[in-house]
């Protein structure tokens, strides 16, 4: 193929995407500028990724709008929790990447940690319980504090709870425990950090570098890239564990691993089978955006460099919005507004920053930390 031709394979290809959040709308920003066409399927009308394509707006399960979506050239999603059902009568028609199957591990926090642990990937403690006496004998062999959480559909730390006494415990399971669950040991972590690493149809790999996540609440609220003070062994082990995943999942596309540092050492929490919160910097940040590989590689098209530029940080904005004006002014900071009606708890934009060095870099994160906790009052 010379390159002409090879120009006009991706103009216009079109990618499926089941959900359309904000990490479909940024998808489709990153597939605009290489030409695509992109279709999403997600139930609500108002979602944040109508505006950089076309909307189907019906269930996941859907068969017409599945249908559609199966006319395209290859098919992904942005959103975890899609049923693996519809995923597999897709796959039965149309290429989908990362495929159904590990889709169905990431859906499942038991059958996750049970992946980790087969691939000698460090995890907390954990057991799965389905009863009042399953989690006190648990209990009795993790030991407390401990963190009881829904084997399935949580995010951003909902469906869980941190079990300091055997009252918390019992509140916890009268609370969540309808559902399956995991009680997992409690991890006293110096620190949060994630990789975010990208796999193509011919098994080419590339790696971010570790980040370092900052939640409360559960919610992530500032991501810093590079994570700073990273050992040599540290990222070493983190692009281990990745290959791995990536391997055994037989994986495409953009895959993030979100870890827990403790002592040096690295325990895995849990991975997102799509572009993630914790890659956003890359937009800004880093050679290539992990919106534009994971586009890249379900396409079959040579990845990105995925170098970071300079040291910068991710603040997400959640449930109100500082000054744009004010957020602008500050040197090489770049705000991204999803387009949702802000509501408490809501991821309504983000804000990447850069710097040339770290101090300056600390200097330009407290002042819009400042912005953003003024907005929230
Ligand atoms: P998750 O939904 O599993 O990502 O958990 C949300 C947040 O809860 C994590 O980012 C951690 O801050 C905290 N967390 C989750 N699991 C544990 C654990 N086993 N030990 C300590 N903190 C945890």
């Amino acid at each position: 193929m010379n390159d002409r031709q090879a120009i006009s394979a991706i103009l216009g290809a079109r990618v499926g995407v089941l959900g359309a959040g904000q990490l479909g709308r940024m998808l489709g920003l990153a597939g605009r500028s290489l030409g695509l066409e992109l279709q999403f399927l997600d139930p609500t009308a108002d979602s944040p990724a109508a505006a950089v394509g076309e909307l189907l707006v019906a269930d996941y399960g859907d068969e017409h709008a599945l249908a559609r979506l199966a006319a395209a050239d290859v098919v992904t999603f942005e959103f975890e929790n899609v049923p693996v059902a519809a995923v597999k009568a897709l796959e039965a028609r149309v290429r989908v990447f990362p495929g159904s199957s590990a889709l169905e591990v990431a859906q499942d926090r038991l059958h996750e940690k049970t992946c980790f642990r087969g691939l000698g990937i460090g995890t907390p403690p954990f057991e799965a319980v389905s009863s009042w006496s399953e989690l006190a004998a648990a209990l009795s062999r993790i030991g407390l504090p401990a963190v009881l959480k829904t084997r399935r559909f949580g995010y951003d730390g909902k469906g869980q709870a941190v079990l300091r006494s055997e009252a918390d415990a019992r509140a916890a399971f009268e609370r969540l425990g309808s559902a399956p669950l995991i009680l997992e040991g409690f991890v006293k972590f110096q620190r949060e950090l994630s990789i975010v690493a990208v796999r193509s149809a011919s098994g080419e790999i590339a790696r971010y570098p570790l980040v370092q996540n900052h939640h409360s609440d559960g919610i992530l609220r500032k991501t810093m890239a590079p994570a700073p003070d990273v050992s040599a062994a540290s990222q070493q082990a983190a692009n281990q564990y990745i290959d791995k995943l990536l391997a055994e999942l037989d994986y495409v596309g953009v895959l993030a691993l979100e870890l827990f540092e403790v002592d040096g050492q690295l325990l895995a929490n849990e991975i997102a089978p799509r572009v993630h919160n914790t890659g956003h910097w890359t937009i800004e940040g880093a050679v290539t955006s992990q919106f534009e590989n994971h586009l890249r590689a379900i396409l079959g098209l040579p990845l990105g460099i995925t170098d970071a530029i300079s040291p910068c940080a991710m603040l997400n904005l959640i449930g109100a919005a500082p000054d744009a004006r004010a957020v602008l002014a500050v040197p090489d900071a770049h705000l991204h507004w999803y387009g949702k009606a802000p509501r408490p708890g809501r991821k309504v934009g983000h804000i990447t920053v850069r710097a040339p060095d770290t101090a300056t870099l600390e200097h330009r994160v407290a002042e819009l930390e400042r912005l953003i906790a003024s907005s929230d009052k």
